[in-house]
């Protein structure tokens, strides 16, 4: 076989690896993905109707702090000062998120300052701290109090994940910050933006060397098709980032993953929402979310007519459905142990990203875990 490394999956992070190697190391690559396209969960095209770019898995924001993953990014990309912002839809009412001062003052029909709204807050979160809160209803509880989190947060929470929330491990809420001000961005990082033409040229360009071959409508547990599994492991060095239970065949017992349904639709308004992401906090609302992905580029000249909505639904992924999001209970936590053991015993396949670690990663941090394996474990490799 003529390649030096088989990365399976062309997300940011097996076309990052795929990049590093190809360019770094002058090492030949090919890349499989199951899908007709690369870009994994990133993915985003032209609506043919409107030409308004909508991101088919999801939509995608990208953000990060860290310095070596948005110097790195820039190679293959500008960014846009898209700032994200994000509203709730409580029985009728619109709310902004994260839970603020305005959310707060909204909420309570009233004029808190800072310091006053922190101490009502902390009066209604006192029956939880969160230095021990142990699941994610006691973290958010000891965060906002109950009254907000049993409005914003309980049923949307149950609706997306459909797992309890004292079920639910406390990490998931940390990435939902409170704050004591009216300062609605929606993240943190230092950077933040979306890709000015957009995630498919971006991605396009990280694959565009000589030394990658990118071979799509190519699943790596199909025995007919090149570079399978069989034909490859212990042939040839494999950087493998689909699931990892999938890999072992399901041998521990699956992995449970939540996975999405989108409903597209396009409407003959100018402006649907005013905004690109409206969360809907009710259970009665049987989606979580509506984005209109024309304000993720007010810079572009989109229609003026129409525009394109997308309703996100949320359930469990069965075998045949995208893994998205891992549930991550203490059952899942287990097995993910067990495979991980079985993971040392394969011979120079190194397991990545989002489903072969199954960990909650955001595109910034697909991509420093995959500079990170490159650099420490791959680069390594082919130096002896
Ligand atoms: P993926 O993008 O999932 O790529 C894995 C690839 O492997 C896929 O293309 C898949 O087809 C392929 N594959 C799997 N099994 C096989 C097989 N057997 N054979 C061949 N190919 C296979 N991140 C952010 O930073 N900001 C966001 O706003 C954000 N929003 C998100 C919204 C949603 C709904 C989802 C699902 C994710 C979101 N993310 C976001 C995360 C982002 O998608 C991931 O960080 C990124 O996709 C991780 O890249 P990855 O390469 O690990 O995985
Ligand atoms: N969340 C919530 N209400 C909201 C938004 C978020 O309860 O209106 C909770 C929910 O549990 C979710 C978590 O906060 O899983 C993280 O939210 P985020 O929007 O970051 O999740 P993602 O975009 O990755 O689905």
């Amino acid at each position: 076989m003529n390649v030096d490394l088989l990365v399976v999956g062309s997300g940011f992070f097996g076309l990052t690896i795929a990049e590093r190697v190809a360019k770094e190391l002058g090492r030949k690559v090919v890349v499989i993905d199951r899908r007709s396209h690369i870009g994994g969960n990133a993915y985003s095209e032209a609506e043919p109707e409107t030409g308004i770019e909508i991101h088919k898995y999801g939509a995608h924001l990208f953000h990060t702090s860290n310095e070596v993953v948005w110097d790195y990014v820039r190679r293959f990309t500008s960014f846009t000062s898209y700032e994200h912002r994000v509203f709730s839809n409580y029985r009728g009412e619109v709310f902004p998120l994260p839970i603020n001062l305005g959310t707060i003052n909204q909420f309570f029909r009233s004029a808190l300052s800072p310091d006053e709204a922190r101490t009502q807050i902390s009066e209604q979160a006192s029956e939880f701290s969160t230095s021990s809160a142990a699941n994610l209803e006691e973290k958010a509880i000891s965060l906002i109090g109950r009254p907000l989190y049993e409005a914003f947060i309980r049923d949307y929470t149950a609706k997306q994940w459909q797992t309890p929330p004292d079920q639910l491990p406390a990490e998931v809420i940390s990435r939902l910050p409170v704050r004591y001000n009216y300062d609605n961005r929606y993240f943190n990082d230092t950077y933040e933006g979306l890709p000015t033409d957009g995630y498919t040229a971006w991605l396009e360009r990280m694959a565009d060397h000589p030394n990658i071959e990118i071979r799509l409508d190519t699943d790596f547990f199909d025995s007919t098709q090149p570079f399978n599994k069989n034909e490859t492991v212990g042939n040839v060095p494999v950087v493998y980032t689909g699931a990892i239970d999938r890999y072992f065949d399901y041998s521990q017992g699956e992995l449970a993953w939540r996975t999405l349904d989108f409903e597209q639709e396009i409407l003959p308004v100018g402006d649907f929402q005013g905004t690109s992401v409206m969360n809907y906090a009710d259970e009665s609302v049987p989606f979580t979310r509506i984005h209109e992905f024309r304000h993720f580029h007010p810079e572009r000249n989109y229609p003026t007519d129409k525009t394109v909505i997308m309703r996100e639904f949320s359930r469990f992924a069965s075998q045949n459905d995208e893994p998205y999001y891992p549930v991550n209970t203490a059952s899942d936590r287990q097995r993910l142990i067990e495979y991980r053991a079985l993971q040392d015993d394969e011979k120079d396949v190194f397991f990545g990203g989002r489903l072969g670690t199954y960990k909650y990663l955001d595109m910034h941090m697909a991509i420093g875990s995959a500079l990170s394996m490159f650099q420490n474990k791959l680069e390594p490799f082919f130096a002896v």
